[in-house]
């Protein structure tokens, strides 16, 4: 019985030794240590023995299955540690790789021309207002000196929410909020750059939605000569010192008088070319004094306070400036169209 015991350790050591997995480990020790395993069987012989045998041999049955356990425990241990270095070595990260480039964006082009401009007039003192594009009627006709049934507000078809409430048409009601907000005192100097909204069939020229920026300035002793000599000035710093304006009579109903500011062709210096239309001029903003109507509703004497106000469509200057001839490039967001401008930075 003591050979076949230690027979047993033999077979079973081996068998450990040079098992592979874990699974197989396992299963040797449910084999050897169980109930129905081959010790256990030998051990039920016992009977036969005489009595002082019988501790003995049951000493030794305890000892081989402790030294089993011990050498199956090793096993794992050294089977888990090789499971981890294989799974090491196979995530292991090529460090000679070449990596992938990080995809950067851009400013869009007309945030661009929007700070630009933005920068210009805070440089000569102004600051920056802005309002809500879902407007009320009021700010964005009314206060303007546009009543209800005015046919000037056909020109600027709208997209109504409700019969109160509309996206608005032009940033100008940033003004009269702004004016109202003054309560009748001066100074102001503001630009006034967002979205506006009109229905507008959709092409080369024409979008449902595009950006404005405008500017009020609100004192006593305003003149045309101050709106003169600012315009010349954003002109020549915005497209180059050697531009020209000139101002064309024009109607805006929020100002009068009204005009018109075209700059010389960059292009052919005034000869006429394709982008001028042969003109040797390309418009640019509508400005004007405002409007007395306008002063009084929001609060103002137009005997001691006038002023002057101008917009521009940022979009109109972006194509000009960079030579986009769609105003569609603006929305569509094709990463190509968009990409130059990341060129340009
Ligand atoms: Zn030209």
């Amino acid at each position: 019985m003591r050979e076949r015991l230690q027979e047993l350790k033999t077979e079973a050591l081996d068998k450990i030794k040079s098992s592979s997995n874990l699974k197989e480990l396992n299963d040797l020790r449910v084999s050897y240590l169980g109930k129905k395993g081959p010790i256990t069987e030998v051990l039920r012989g016992m009977g036969k023995l005489s009595a002082e045998e019988r501790p003995k041999i049951g000493a030794l049955a305890n000892t081989i299955r402790e030294s089993i356990s011990e050498v199956i425990a090793e096993k794992r241990n050294d089977l888990e540690k090789a499971a981890i270095q294989k799974k090491l070595e196979a995530e292991t990260i090529d460090v000679t790789l070449p990596g992938r480039p990080v995809q950067t964006g851009s400013r869009h082009p007309l945030t661009k021309i929007i700070e630009e401009i933005e920068d210009l007039f805070i440089g000569m003192g102004y600051q920056v207002a802005e309002g809500p594009e879902v407007e009320k009627d009021y700010y964005n006709f009314e206060a303007l000196n546009l009543p209800k049934g005015h046919p000037a507000r056909d020109m600027q078809d709208s997209f109504y929410i409700t019969e109160e409430l509309l996206m608005r048409t032009q940033t100008s009601p940033v003004q009269a909020r702004t004016m109202e907000k003054h309560e009748g005192k001066g100074p102001i100097k503001i630009v006034c750059p967002g979205k506006v909204y009109r229905r507008d069939n959709d092409d080369a020229t024409h979008s449902h939605q595009f950006t404005q920026i405008e500017g009020l300035v609100v004192d006593e002793n305003i003149t045309m000569a101050d709106l003169k000599g600012t315009l010349d000035v954003f002109a020549k710093k915005m497209f180059g010192a050697d531009r020209e304006i000139r101002l064309r009579p024009s109607f805006f109903p929020f100002t009068e008088p009204s005009v018109e500011m075209d700059i010389s062709c960059k292009i052919c210096a005034g000869s006429g070319c394709r982008i001028c239309k042969q003109t040797g001029w390309i418009e640019i903003l509508g400005a004007g004094m405002v409007h007395p109507n306008v002063l009084q509703m929001s609060g103002f004497d137009p005997e001691k306070y006038t002023g002057f106000a101008f917009g521009m469509g940022p979009e109109r200057i972006a194509m000009l400036k960079y030579g986009i001839d769609d105003i569609r490039h603006f929305y569509t967001n094709d990463i190509r169209f968009l990409q130059q401008f990341a060129v340009q930075e």
